[in-house]
């Protein structure tokens, strides 16, 4: 048995201590009893002693008589109890001592707690004349010595009683508490810890406790513990077997989910795969082609031996071909948006200069609907901020050219203006047909239009898709608020920091007429397995003053640049056999890229890898189908061919005045002829008059001449119509 462990044990020392302490208070309220007695007793014999002697010591003390009187105070002090004897006379004529006498009395002990006691009597006498005198006193002094004696005798008895008294009850508690408390603790703790919830008994049920006391009720409650332990121990494996099964079952279910989300994914993938292959294929399929058709128009378009019937049809071709070439690349860009090919360029742009661009650009195609269109701008809108140009543009001309095109009267409102923190909000508010609110968000999805829509115009239904997804990658938003017949407001808004630098100024082409002289002979290789394509540049290039020769893969390439030694190639990418790629690169190890020039040339923007490989050989490339003057430009910029252009106004100019282009300087004779062509839709006429008008009027030939390149006939038609174009 662990005795510090035990209950009834440390009771037991407890208690121990307690009776020793009771024992010896015991045995001193006893002493203290015993002394008053001793003392009371003492002092009794002193007075008993004082009164026996007294009779025979006054006669001695009236005769005088010594010897007698010393003899007396001899046997006094024999006396129990008595240590010293005193008499003295009334005036102090004798004084008779015999042991220990005090001094004075009043220094002599006396009282309760005092072991000194002392008696002091008168001698009285009958004189023969029958008077009675006091002769003096005598005093009976007793130090305590022997009453002392008494006492320590008596503690030794009474501490040793009290002693074992103690013992004997703390011994009989102990028997008594071990058996009582201590036994069946011991049990109960041992049943308590031999308790098993494996076994689901109520151990403690063995045990049996007849008394309905403390330790009867702890028993009791501890098996009701027990019981309810037993009970929640039930519940507890209950739920926790359900769980076990729940999680069982949502494994199972995750599992199978996984399992068709991996299905899932991969149809998604090889779909992706399959949307991206057929993309590319298309683009390469379409672009081709197309190119040749542009190509081949924007030619044709130059002949003067063309009868006008012809250039209208010429122009029809353009146009149409021009607007599925813009379907096209609507559909790759969304692609390309969603395969995250879009990269963000971010550059000084000046804002101003934008707004102004667009609104002049778009105030024309209003106006010749009837509608005006009127820019604003926050006077604290900062003019140069660094943006994406390219996305702010697109971005804008969709939501403008919506505005246009479904508002049939009243009016369009560009407004621009910030909201705090570089946070620039452009909105393009119109009076037109309005958007039902169940159709607004749909606007955003790709080929969404809404049934007004539809009516109102035609379209794809990608442009406000594109738009919301530039937005996004610029970490803009573009939102819709609009009323049914009563008109809408697109809010584009984006973040964009001020700049501290200016933007460059774009130059805008002139027209290419020939190659500056002195520049020698430049001999161009058109490599293409395609011929019509072939014939496109070289149709392009040779009237020029460009030697052109031709090869249909790239194998010949090879061959035929050793053998000729061009300035420059034009190298298409996808070709049977040897591709464009291997062609360029076998090329470069005989020629430098500043020796030869080597464009290439692709249909397809969906192959980025090997795009990017084609990239990385050639000096510069282009998309099919590409505009004369994109040509021109690279064949500037990467291989140094200059060019002789048309002379025309400064760029400026055109722009600040494009805005109210009017035929009043024109000459009556001018004028009719202008009026005539157009009634024949003759574009290439109409060009010419175009430019006749530059000498009077250069900002109203600039504006012909934008028209006819566009094949606005209908914007033609109405400054031709009304004769004049309201100033704005
Ligand atoms: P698209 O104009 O080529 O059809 P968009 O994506 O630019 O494609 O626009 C989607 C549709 O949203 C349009 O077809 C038209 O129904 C509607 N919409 C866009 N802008 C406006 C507007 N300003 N007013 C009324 N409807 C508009």
């Amino acid at each position: 048995m662990n005795h510090s462990k035990s209950l009834a044990t440390r009771l037991i020392k407890r208690l121990f201590g307690w009776y020793l302490l009771m024992a010896l208070l015991v045995t001193a309220v006893q002493l203290t009893i015993e002394y008053s007695a001793i003392n009371q007793s003492t002092l009794k014999t002193l007075t008993t002693t004082s009164r026996s002697f007294a009779p025979g010591i006054t006669n001695s003390v009236w005769n005088l008589d010594q010897g007698l009187i010393q003899a007396q105070l001899k046997g006094l002090i024999q006396t129990a109890g008595v240590t010293g004897v005193k008499i003295e006379s009334d005036y102090g004529k004798y004084l008779f001592t015999e042991g220990y006498v005090p001094r004075s009395d009043e220094s002599f002990g006396h009282g309760f707690f005092s072991l000194c006691n002392y008696e002091s009597i008168p001698l009285k006498i009958v004189t023969p004349e029958g008077t009675q005198k006091i002769l003096g006193s005598l005093s009976l002094y007793s130090n305590g010595s022997e009453t002392l004696q008494r006492i320590k005798s008596k503690f030794t008895t009474i501490f040793f009683n009290s002693i074992i008294q103690a013992l004997g009850l703390w011994l009989i508690l102990y028997l008594l508490i071990t058996r009582q408390l201590g036994e069946p603790l011991k049990n109960l703790a041992h049943t308590v810890s031999q308790f098993n919830f494996d076994t689901e008994e109520t151990t403690l049920g063995k045990i049996h406790y007849q008394y309905q006391d403390d330790f009867g009720t702890l028993v009791k409650a501890l098996k009701e513990m027990q019981t309810r332990l037993l009970t929640s121990r039930q519940e507890l494996i209950a739920t926790t077997e359900e769980l076990v099964r729940y999680r069982e079952h949502l494994e199972a279910l995750v599992n199978e989910r996984t399992a068709e989300l991996l299905l899932a994914r991969n149809a998604a993938d090889s779909a992706n795969q399959a949307k991206s292959m057929f993309l590319a294929n298309m683009s390469h399929e379409i672009r081709t082609p197309m190119n040749a058709v542009l190509g081949f128009s924007q030619l044709l378009e130059r002949d003067p031996s063309l009868s006008i019937l012809a250039r209208e049809k010429v122009a029809t071709i353009m146009k149409s071909g021009e607007h599925l070439l813009s379907i096209i690349n609507d559909i790759l860009e969304i692609s390309s948006i969603e395969a995250g090919r879009i990269e963000v360029h971010t550059e000084c742009v000046d804002l101003y200069n934008l707004l102004d661009e667009l609104a002049v650009m778009f105030r024309i195609r209003a106006e010749a609907k009837g509608l005006s269109l009127t820019r604003e701008a926050a006077p604290d809108l900062a003019r140069y901020i660094m943006a994406d140009m390219g996305k702010l543009r697109q971005i804008l001309i969709n939501l403008l050219g919506n505005a246009v095109k479904y508002t049939r009267q009243g009016s369009i409102l560009l407004r621009a203006f910030t909201a705090g923190n570089d946070w620039i909000v452009i909105e393009v508010l119109d009076s037109g047909i309005g958007i039902s609110p169940e159709e607004q968000e749909k606007l955003f999805s790709p080929f969404e239009r809404t049934k007004s829509g539809e009516q109102a115009a035609g379209g794809t239904g990608l442009g406000l898709a594109i738009s919301r997804e530039y937005a996004h990658l610029i970490g803009g938003e573009i939102t819709v608020e609009s009323n049914v017949g009563k008109g809408s407001c697109f809010r584009f808004e984006f973040s964009a920091p001020q700049s501290e630098a200016v933007p460059k100024t774009i130059e805008i082409p002139r027209r290419v007429v020939g190659l500056v002289p002195g520049q020698g002979e430049i001999r161009v290789l058109v490599v293409d397995d395609v011929k019509t394509n072939r014939e496109l540049l070289r149709e392009m290039l040779a009237p020029l003053g460009f030697v052109i020769d031709e090869a249909s893969d790239g194998v010949e390439a090879i061959k035929k640049a050793q053998a000729m030694t061009p300035r420059i190639i034009l190298m298409d990418r996808v070709m049977p056999g040897m591709d464009g790629i291997e062609a360029t690169r076998i090329l470069r190890k005989s020629f430098a890229k500043d020796s030869l020039a080597i464009i290439g040339i692709s249909a397809s923007t969906f192959e980025a890898e090997k795009q990017q490989l084609f990239n990385d050989e050639v000096n510069a490339s282009l998309r099919k189908p590409f505009r004369e003057q994109e040509l021109f430009d690279v064949l500037t910029r990467h291989a140094g061919v200059l060019f002789v252009t048309e002379a025309r106004e400064e760029p400026s100019a055109i722009q600040q005045k494009a805005v109210a282009p009017t035929l009043e300087k024109m000459s009556s004779e001018w004028r009719e002829v202008f009026r005539q062509e157009l009634a024949r839709n003759n574009i290439t006429r109409i060009r010419k008059l175009g430019e006749e008008a530059k000498e009077i009027d250069p900002v109203l030939s600039a504006w012909i001449l934008e028209k006819a390149a566009r094949y606005d006939i209908e914007v033609l038609k109405k400054l031709n119509d009304t004769n004049k174009i309201q100033r704005g």
